[in-house]
């Protein structure tokens, strides 16, 4: 591969949208046959009336019934599989992030496609078989880990699979072995950003970080910017999920305009989470994938819960595969207090435009004297409690511009650093405690 060429696949990545919509039609079609092979969907189908035949063109894709996490733990754990077991090399089972675990099966093929979308992704912005990758995802279940490592892998970059947790060690990793690039989820960024302070390391001069993979949770473009400004890196949205195979089924290129969802592997729709009719372009709604390219375990209009919207649909980089706005949070992150619909997403925007504020915070919600109260911690950058003038006006400008955004008054309690828990893996951001009243 020439190291110069921008595309790790130009033959898939700077496709027309009509040879795209082309290719999609065909691997549709080739998959809701593979489809018939699992029971479930054989099952599905039946019930719905609906034939292979019948998909004749993508618009008929809204003859499919939608498939929600719902069957996957209805099916738990291997009745949604196209193939036999034996032709299984990988099983992965959700974090869990609601609910019960799902069970995800992979055949070789399977795996070495999800590798390929992972090398595209860090090809896209700009790594090369000359770059260190060093990958801070815990190594298990978490698809962070392997999925990252192995397409870290095929791109020919030297791996470092740090794994989760041990800042100190990961610092000490990333000097001594020169890391170029890191994966991490945002809000560990910021926590290996402290110890490198205390630790004396200053991350653009002791170290030769350029790249940031960051995911696998929601996070604000306040905080994207905090993150590049503190390492002194370009941070690159990833987005993925299990059911879909993991991080690369979509990632931001050098634009930073959204990120590209890979229409070759993936049909994307947008639909209204209540009616489930699609929503035009450019309005938030419920993501719905299709997989187009898995052997093991296809999934037909997977409703993902996550929001979003459409961006467009070309781009200045050359990729005409669809681009996607950031996640707000997936539906079932949504709280409602008081009647109305609030995203943590929304809150950390607002948090992070405060400089004197650090990047962890949480949420929690209560019930006192029979009224719902929401109240948010933050941890202040620098400790000066003892003007507590300065705090209280801080507070009280937090609280207003929270007021605009939210409709609500939340209570603001500003922390000193260090005192709200980290998490190693996806940071929880709100605490539910209110009373339900049946
Ligand atoms: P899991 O399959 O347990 O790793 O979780 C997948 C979920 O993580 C997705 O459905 C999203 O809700 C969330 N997620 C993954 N990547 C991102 C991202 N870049 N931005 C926001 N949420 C994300
Ligand atoms: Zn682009």
């Amino acid at each position: 591969m020439d190291d110069n060429s921008n595309y790790l696949h130009p033959q898939y990545e700077t496709m027309s949208i009509d040879d795209i919509r082309d290719l999609q039609l065909e691997r549709l079609q080739s998959t809701v046959r593979q489809c018939m092979k699992s029971p479930f969907y054989k099952k599905r189908f039946e019930e719905a009336g609906l034939k292979p035949d019948d998909i004749q063109s993508l618009e008929d894709l809204r003859k499919i019934p939608f498939t929600t996490k719902q069957d996957l733990r209805d099916t738990y754990p291997f009745g949604m599989a196209s193939v036999p077991l034996r032709q299984c090399v990988r099983l992965h089972s959700s974090s869990g992030t609601t609910g019960n675990p799902t069970v995800i099966l992979h055949t070789q093929k399977d795996l070495d496609e999800w590798a390929n979308q992972v090398a595209r992704n860090l090809w896209m912005v700009g790594l090369r078989p000359d770059d260190v990758f060093q990958n801070s995802s815990g190594y298990g279940m978490f698809t962070g880990g392997l999925g990252f490592q192995y397409g870290a892998e095929r791109l020919g970059m030297l791996t470092i699979p740090a794994a989760a947790g041990n800042s100190l060690r990961q610092i000490k990793f990333m000097t001594d072995f020169g890391t170029t690039a890191v994966h991490a989820v945002p809000s560990y960024v910021t926590r290996l950003y402290e110890v490198m302070k205390e630790s004396g390391i200053d991350p653009r001069k002791d170290t030769k970080l350029k790249v940031l993979a960051i995911g696998a949770e929601p996070h604000s473009e306040e905080q994207r910017k905090r993150i590049e400004d503190m390492l002194g890196v370009k941070a690159y949205n990833s987005f993925g999920m299990s059911e879909m195979c993991g991080p690369g089924v979509g990632f931001e290129c050098k634009e930073q305009n959204g990120l590209h969802f890979w229409e070759d592997y993936y049909i994307v729709e947008i639909v209204d989470p209540e009616t489930l009719e699609p929503v035009p372009d450019g309005e938030i709604g419920e993501l719905v994938l299709t997989t187009l390219n898995r052997e093991a375990m296809p999934l037909l209009r997977y409703r993902t819960r996550d929001l979003t919207r459409v961006l467009g649909h070309s781009c200045p980089c050359g990729r005409n595969h669809i681009r996607l706005d950031r996640m707000r949070g997936r539906s079932d992150d949504m709280m409602v207090l008081r009647g109305v619909n609030i995203f943590p997403i929304q809150i950390e925007k607002i948090l992070m435009q405060f400089k004197e504020l650090a990047s962890n915070y949480l949420i929690t919600l209560t019930t006192d004297d029979d009224n719902d109260n929401m109240t948010v911690e933050v941890e202040l950058e620098e400790l000066f409690t003892d003007d507590f003038q300065r705090l209280l006006k801080l507070e009280k400008d937090i609280q207003r511009k929270l007021k605009d955004e939210i409709l609500l008054t939340p209570h603001v309690k500003l922390v000193p650093k260090g005192s709200l828990p980290v998490s190693e893996g996806k940071a929880v951001r709100v605490i539910d405690k209110r009373k339900v009243y049946q």
